[in-house]
């Protein structure tokens, strides 16, 4: 098991209460993709982020480039996947059900 199944292993423990509230801190803590050129003005509206953990934004996604590998979450948690805004979350990439 890498870190990043010890992080979803971990999250499916939780309370949805507690989900969310993890969620919501590390959208802003950790997450870097409102500095990236594709983070698009709908997504910001949205205020989506945290994309390799909850998938696709709803928002119509044209990738320039990618930040997630200079994320300091993306080396602790053993990513192995980009662009997760439009090709869904790092465990989606990662069973290619998208
Ligand atoms: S890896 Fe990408 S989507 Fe995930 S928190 Fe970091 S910047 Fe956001
Ligand atoms: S997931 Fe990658 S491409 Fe999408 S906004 Fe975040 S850093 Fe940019």
């Amino acid at each position: 098991m890498d870190k990043f199944e010890e992080v979803l292993e971990k999250m499916s423990e939780m309370s949805e209460k507690q989900l969310k509230t993890l969620i919501e801190m590390e959208k802003k803590r950790i997450c870097i993709c409102r500095d990236c050129s594709s983070f698009n003005q709908c997504i910001g509206e949205n205020k989506d982020a945290l994309f390799c953990i909850l998938g696709k934004t709803n928002c119509k996604s044209e990738i320039v480039n990618c930040m997630c590998s200079e994320c300091p979450a993306y080396t602790k948690f053993q990513m192995k996947h980009t662009s997760y805004c439009a090709n869904g979350s790092e465990e989606e990439q990662r069973t290619k059900i998208v």
